[in-house]
């Protein structure tokens, strides 16, 4: 960040009195513009025991499967915005949504909420961001081809929890040495 959103003027990264840590200051009008962790909100799609997975038509990792999130929007909530996004990535309406895990990603900002949720109906198609939408079987999943290590551990933790039929709400963690860079970024929806 080089200037203030509000007056124009340079920022400046420094630490404001009684605050903790530095922040972009506005050299200007005093303003601080605080930089938080974005919300990242998805679901695991079921339909018939197999599980929706899009594959990406745009960068970062392009070509690899991935399931239906995205950064959230002002003005919607965690369920609002991934059906949402299920919907705009593959033409999914979503039904009988459930939490099922939250993953902190804080060497990148991110936090990831994802459901587990079934379709209304399994009319499904590719979105502008998707190349291709396909229901997996889990034994076919693509693990090398999936597109982000927290889309792999959620994944994981579906098909650990599924021979048991009882999916209890996930707190997992992802290993920092498995996000390299953009690795890690849902790019779905580019942050403002
Ligand atoms: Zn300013």
């Amino acid at each position: 960040m080089n200037y203030c959103n509000q007056c124009g003027g340079p920022v400046q990264l420094r630490q404001p009195a009684g605050d903790d840590r530095p922040r972009h200051v506005c050299n200007r009008c005093g303003a601080i513009h605080y930089q938080n962790p974005k919300l990242v909100a998805g679901a695991i799609v079921e339909w018939d025991g197999k599980l929706l997975l899009c594959r990406r038509a745009i960068e970062p990792r392009y070509g690899t499967w991935t399931i239906p999130a995205g950064y959230m929007e002002n003005g919607e909530t965690v369920a609002e915005c991934a059906r949402r996004e299920a919907r705009e990535e593959a033409g999914a309406d979503l039904a009988a949504m459930a939490p099922y895990a939250l993953l902190d990603l804080p060497f990148i900002g991110q936090v990831y909420f994802i459901f587990r949720a079934g379709l209304a109906a399994p009319d499904v198609q590719p979105g502008a961001e998707s190349l291709e939408v396909r229901f997996f079987d889990p034994a076919e999943i693509p693990w090398s081809e999936l597109s982000f290590a927290v889309v792999r551990q959620v994944l994981r933790s579906y098909c650990a929890d599924r021979p048991h039929g009882i999916y209890p709400f996930r707190q997992l963690a992802v290993p920092h040495e498995e996000g390299e860079g953009q690795d890690w970024q849902c790019g779905g929806h580019p942050a403002g």
